[in-house]
């Protein structure tokens, strides 16, 4: 059966950045399974994936407006080191929780100068154009609740 809308795709998958490095991959874990045209996975990945079926594999690059966005300038911040508490230690590159009228966001330190702490609240793969290779295990169709709920049972 073909990768459709509402359909369960279990899928294997390995996730390489431009420089060749190996961000993420299921290797060794249970296959990704996802429900399509749900968003359940980046855009980009996910229309790559319409129309093929289990058995199939097949490497897709997908540029970061379709993955997790540009990197953006408006997302980092200056703060006063006061604002992390009793944290001694701050270095680049930490990561916290910020608690947003949004609710909680991840951020992660991107510099620290005196009292000024400048945090970053990009998605870790801002700006990154993504490859991925992708081994498609099994394709069934959604059950009815499953659709309804946008994801996986
Ligand atoms: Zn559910």
């Amino acid at each position: 059966m073909e990768i459709q809308d509402n359909t369960v795709v279990s899928m294997h998958y390995t996730l390489k950045n431009n420089a060749g490095d190996t961000l993420d991959s299921s290797e060794g874990r249970e296959p990704l399974t996802y429900l399509q045209g749900a968003g359940n996975i980046i855009p980009g990945l996910e229309s790559a994936l319409k129309g093929k079926k289990a058995g199939e594999s097949l490497d897709v690059t997908v540029e970061p407006a379709e993955a997790y966005g540009e990197h953006r300038e408006d997302l980092l911040q200056q703060v006063p080191r006061d604002a992390f508490g009793e944290v001694k230690d701050l270095s680049i590159g930490m990561r916290f929780q910020a608690q947003t009228e949004r609710g909680p966001v991840p951020i992660k330190i991107a510099a620290v100068e005196g009292d000024k702490v400048t945090v970053d609240a990009n998605h870790e793969l801002a700006g990154e154009t993504l490859h991925f290779s992708v081994n498609i295990e099994t394709v069934r169709e959604a059950t009815k609740e499953e659709i309804e709920h946008g994801h996986v049972h």
